[in-house]
């Protein structure tokens, strides 16, 4: 089976990044709990909400991001049974591809450079599985989709959906 995984907000905490930065930043305090059904720069007062949309563009955002739990242990046993690509439209923030590179090679060693994809639209991608947090790449795929938890999408109910790697080892493993 070809699986794609996505990067931020399925294997890279870039949600979690947004309210931390800004909590640090404007000395607020905004929490995860607060951003059901919403995107980071949606939960925070007008003035701000630039300032979180400028976020993606810095130096080091990609670099810092926290991995999400249970990812690496997950798709490491998937990669040992599937062809498992890392599949992100990292083009929408050029400064980003070498930071994500560099943290698959820190975090996921496992998935050498042939198996990852910095790309821009995903509908490119063929094959059996794409697991993606963003309904625009989901509904695109041919293949088996899985929508990953993230804040923004908990409203969300049109596909098959995994709210922690737990849930995926549970669906594939
Ligand atoms: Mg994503």
């Amino acid at each position: 089976m070809t699986i794609f995984v996505d990067m931020d907000e399925v294997i890279a905490d870039a949600y979690m990044a947004h309210i931390d930065i800004y909590n640090q930043e404007f000395n607020a305090n905004l929490q995860l709990k607060d951003c059901f059904g919403k995107e980071a720069w949606q939960c925070v007062p007008v003035e701000h909400q630039q300032s979180i949309k400028l976020h993606t563009h810095r130096v080091g955002f990609f670099k810092d991001l926290k991995v999400i739990p249970d990812s690496q242990e997950v798709l490491r046993e998937l990669s040992q049974k599937h062809e498992v690509f890392i599949a992100s439209a990292a083009m929408e923030f050029p400064q980003s591809l070498r930071e994500k590179s560099d943290w698959l090679d820190e975090f996921f060693p496992f998935i050498p450079w042939q198996k990852r994809i910095l790309c821009g639209d995903k509908f490119i991608l063929k094959g059996d599985l794409l697991i993606d947090d963003r309904s625009k790449n989901l509904k695109n795929f041919d293949g088996r989709t899985i929508m990953f938890t993230s804040p923004h999408n908990t409203n969300t109910t049109d596909f098959e959906r995994a709210d922690t790697w737990k849930d995926i080892a549970d669906k594939l493993l």
